[in-house]
């Protein structure tokens, strides 16, 4: 079918646009604790209702938002994070930098942002519901930010109906705040689901104590320490990295980081898993919290909206420094029988 062409309606595009960032409930969580991180925050509580179908409410006690700079917050392309090309050149230090997420959200939700700063008396709130935005009023809260997710893709069924059971989408929101709890040891970051706290870690700075949280006891206890550089000195990990026998039937305990951000990286998890050899059972797999740090200019983070997926220049650099650092570290605890084949 052809015909004449015409520009799309305000809001096709909005949405269209809006479906870059926003997929899931997982994935407004992941913005919503990006910002509360990129605030300073010393505690970010989550809780998602329904999976986070039915709502989502992540809760900092950040650096909050002036109320006139509300609109500005969930405005298009508007942050306070990034100043231009220059700045993205020289690598980003904050996980947000595109200055979409609240306005995409905003596009396919009912969207209420509440604030505080340190210097104010009272908060301000504003709404943003399926694109229309309210006046900023003022609201009591304390000092930081709630944002307020409901009725998600309520106006596109079509985007609705493409979500998953709540006990699956839950999974996804769990992995999310998971990830960040596990990266940031000195904040104290809490999950509840259904009004029940699935974890809340201590945010008292010990990777351990998060992982403890997060993970439980049988697996702190049986992880084991990963420090090592390249021989390039380009690249060098750490983290820690579970007994062969700590295993689950999925991937996505394989939590892997590159320069502090997180990313779902196929390639990085598989390197993972060759650094076991064949001392894994048949579709098992550890569980990891791996962080990789590279120059800034040797990797890509900006290649998807979603920011989870990055480019090395030297791929095989990284792989193998990866697999190189988890293998020594379980040779040195006695893990590694010395007859498994070099991954
Ligand atoms: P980005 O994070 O890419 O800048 P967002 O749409 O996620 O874009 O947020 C827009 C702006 O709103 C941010 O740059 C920041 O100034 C402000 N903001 C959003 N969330 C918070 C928060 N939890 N605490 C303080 N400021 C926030
Ligand atoms: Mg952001």
């Amino acid at each position: 079918m052809t015909g004449e062409i015409r520009a799309l309606d305000d809001r096709t595009v909005r949405e269209i646009a809006a479906g870059e960032v926003v997929e899931r409930p997982a994935s407004v969580v992941k913005e919503l604790v990006e910002n509360a991180l990129d605030a300073g925050a010393s505690r970010v509580a989550v809780a998602v209702e329904n999976g986070g179908i039915d709502g989502i409410r992540v809760r900092d006690d950040g650096s909050g938002i002036p109320p006139e700079q509300l609109p500005m917050a969930v405005a298009k392309h508007a942050t306070s994070k990034l100043d231009g090309m220059a700045d993205l050149d020289a690598g980003v230090a904050t996980l947000g930098f595109r200055g979409e997420a609240l306005h995409s959200v905003g596009a396919v939700a009912e969207v209420t942002v509440r604030s505080r700063t340190p210097d104010a008396d009272t908060g301000a709130e504003l709404v943003v519901d399926h694109g229309d935005e309210s006046d900023v009023r003022p609201a009591g809260c304390p000092v930081g930010t709630t944002v307020e997710v409901r009725d998600l893709f309520g106006r596109t069924p079509a985007r609705r109906k493409f979500l998953k059971t709540p006990a699956t989408e839950f999974d996804r929101v769990n992995g999310v705040v998971s990830a960040y709890a596990l990266a940031n040891p000195d904040v104290a970051v809490s999950l509840e689901h259904d009004g029940r706290e699935v974890f809340a870690s201590p945010g008292d700075g010990n990777r351990r104590s998060a992982v403890l949280a997060v993970y439980g006891r049988e697996v702190a206890e049986s992880m084991v320490d990963v420090d090592h550089g390249s021989e390039s000195g380009a690249v060098s990990v750490h983290g820690l990295v579970s007994h062969p026998e700590t295993t689950r039937a999925g991937r996505e305990y394989l939590t892997t980081y590159v320069n502090d951000r997180w990313v779902r990286d196929g390639d990085l998890r598989g390197a993972v898993v060759d650094a076991y050899g064949g001392q894994l059972a048949t579709d098992r797999y550890p569980f990891a919290v791996l962080f990789v740090e590279v120059p800034a200019p040797a990797v890509d983070v900006n290649v998807h909206p979603r920011k989870t997926e990055v480019r090395f220049d030297d791929d095989a650099d990284v792989m193998g420094t990866v697999r190189e650092a988890v293998r020594s570290a379980l040779l040195e605890h006695g893990l590694l029988r010395s007859s498994a084949p070099r991954g």
